[in-house]
C-alpha cells in the first residue's frame, strides 16, 4: 500500500469504531462474539523475535490484529525494524517485549470497550510504560523512533493523553 492510499482511522467513539471495525459484541452479552473475530482478526508476523511482556518465556511469533490496520502494522513493524537495524538493539529498546493486540477487555476507565478489543491496538513494554504514567524522553520509556514509526501510519500514541499510556498505540483518532 502506498502512502496516499492509508486509511483515515476511525474516531475514538463507539459508533465510529463499530462502523468503521465491525461490533465485536453485537448480541452485548459481555464476550467475543466469534463470527466477528473470524471474519475480521489476521495474524502478521513479528518482525523480530518478541515474548510476551507479561511472561518472558512465551514466544510471540504472530500479532493478531483487525485486518483493517494489518497493514500499517506491518509497516510501522517494518520501520521500527530498519531503524534498529538488529535484535539486539531492539532488545536495548525493550521493543521484544510486547504487551498484546486483540484482547476483548473494556477500558481501564470506564465500560467502553477498549480499542483493543477491535483489534485495532497494540501495547509495547508495560513495565516501563506503565498507565498514568507520564512519559519522559530519555527515561528509558517508549523510544521517539518508535513513537513516530506509528504516528507516520496515522496511529494514536497514548503517550500524549491526559492519562497517560505511554504502552499503548490504536489505529483510531483520539
Ligand atoms: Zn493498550
Amino acid at each position: 500500500m502506498e502512502a496516499h492510499d492509508m486509511p483515515v482511522w476511525p474516531q475514538d467513539t463507539d459508533a465510529a469504531l463499530d462502523a468503521f471495525y465491525g461490533d465485536p459484541d453485537k448480541d452485548n452479552d459481555g464476550a467475543p462474539d466469534s463470527h466477528w473475530e473470524g471474519a475480521n482478526l489476521v495474524a502478521i508476523p513479528a518482525r523480530w523475535r518478541m515474548v510476551a511482556s507479561w511472561d518472558h518465556g512465551l514466544k510471540i511469533r504472530s500479532l493478531r490484529i483487525h485486518w483493517r490496520c494489518a497493514e500499517s502494522l506491518g509497516q510501522a513493524l517494518d520501520t521500527i525494524m530498519s531503524h534498529y537495524g538488529s535484535q539486539s538493539a531492539i532488545e536495548a529498546a525493550r521493543m521484544h517485549l510486547y504487551g498484546g493486540g486483540y484482547t476483548f477487555r473494556r477500558r481501564t476507565s470506564g465500560s467502553r470497550l477498549s480499542t483493543h478489543a477491535y483489534g485495532a491496538a497494540v501495547d509495547f513494554d508495560p513495565a516501563r510504560n506503565g498507565f498514568g504514567v507520564p512519559w519522559r524522553d530519555g527515561a528509558g520509556m517508549m523510544p521517539v523512533p518508535v513513537i513516530q514509526a506509528f504516528q507516520a501510519q496515522g496511529w494514536v500514541w497514548g503517550g500524549d493523553w491526559g492519562t497517560p499510556d505511554a504502552m499503548h498505540f490504536q489505529a483510531a483518532i483520539s
